[in-house]
């Protein structure tokens, strides 16, 4: 039996390769996208503009590729975290969080990762597999908030940039008119720096970039992430100076602070070098411990003071609010506890 595929995180100009193949009218493929991208079907018999014929024909070939979410947790706060089943034994999480202005859902882009930080879970859990595009979007569309979400960031499970072309498809889908509709200024990408990638993103993409930097210092940086050794954070602060960021295009740089390690005013001198003639902002974000690394939360009186010293120096810095804490704050928990159940059985 050959297994049917979701038309679900297909392109418009896929799908209107599917409807010529079977003699379907042209705008046919515009309806189609209508239903997947718009509107709250469960099944391709839905999509009640087509013809019976054109329902059945494609129902042959193809299914509408949503899933549910296998599980959510819920914060006090309202952040909610949800977990969906991907493939035979795949998990991802998803974050929901709800501000007073802005909904945001952070999605993950792939099945954990391999890009091996120190102070990931995710990291520590390996690789196991890109999301497809599809994949990708489902987190957004198949929860109950779908309709209020504002900002999309894709911060949650895997490095984005190690899935560059899923990526970028899924952001044509979230940003045309034919698909999600959303503004590519909602929308931030974030990556720990791979060059070439972060080129190809740049010129194909016209969504935020948000980059994991954690220390300016080589010998530092490359323990925290081991990326690091082979995209130095010079070389790829160059490429960002080069690119020329404004109003209307953001690049921030995410700055996880660990006790002893990386916020003292070494760390504020080098960053300041590091980022001149860069427009661009640093989120300070709190470390949330996982099993298994000696990396410590900072205190608070020093993550303030840290803060304060970058802003002094020019680069407005501002500290991320922990949302969550007590969910499993930190990403990769949750669908690694599941993963273990699975091994166990
Ligand atoms: S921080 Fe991001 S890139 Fe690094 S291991 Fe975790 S998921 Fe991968």
């Amino acid at each position: 039996m050959t297994m049917k595929e979701p038309l679900f995180g297909k392109t418009l100009e896929q799908l209107t390769e599917i409807t010529s193949e079977l003699g379907l009218p042209k705008y046919t493929a515009g309806q189609i996208s209508g239903w997947l991208y718009k509107k709250d079907i469960t099944s391709i018999n839905e999509m009640t503009n087509l013809s019976k014929r054109a329902r059945q024909m494609l129902s042959d070939k193809y299914l509408l590729g949503t899933s549910l979410p296998v599980s959510v947790q819920e914060s006090k706060d309202g952040t909610k975290k949800y977990l969906f089943k991907v493939g035979e034994n795949g998990f991802v999480e998803t974050a929901y969080i709800p501000e007073k202005k802005r909904n945001t859902l952070c999605v993950s882009s792939q099945i954990g990762c391999k890009m091996g930080c120190m102070f990931c879970m995710t990291g520590k859990q390996g690789f196991q597999a890109n999301l497809t595009a599809g994949e990708i979007l489902n987190q957004l569309r198949s929860i109950p908030e779908f309709q209020k979400v504002t900002n999309v960031v894709y911060m949650g499970m895997g490095e984005p940039l190690d899935n560059t072309e899923e990526v970028l498809k899924s952001l044509e889908i979230l940003t045309s008119e034919w698909g999600f509709g959303k503004s590519p200024r909602k929308i931030t990408v974030s990556t720990i720096g791979i060059i070439p990638e972060m080129k190809v993103f740049l010129e194909k993409s016209e969504c935020h970039l948000a980059v994991s930097l954690h220390s300016p210092f080589d010998q530092e940086r490359s323990k925290l992430m081991p990326v690091n050794k082979i995209y130095p954070v010079k070389d790829v602060t160059e490429v960002l100076r080069n690119y020329g960021f404004g109003r209307q295009r953001r690049v921030s740089f995410e700055y996880i602070v660990f006790k002893n390690l990386n916020d003292t005013p070494q760390h504020v001198k080098e960053l300041a070098r590091l980022l001149n003639g860069i427009k661009c902002r640093i989120n300070l974000i709190r470390f949330h411990k996982i099993p298994g690394t000696p990396l410590e939360t900072t205190d608070e009186k020093r993550l303030v003071e840290f803060k304060d010293a970058l802003n002094e120096k020019g680069i407005t810095t501002t500290i991320r609010a922990s949302r969550g804490q007590d969910i499993d704050a930190a990403c990769g928990l949750l669908s690694t506890r599941e993963l273990l159940k699975i091994k166990r059985l």
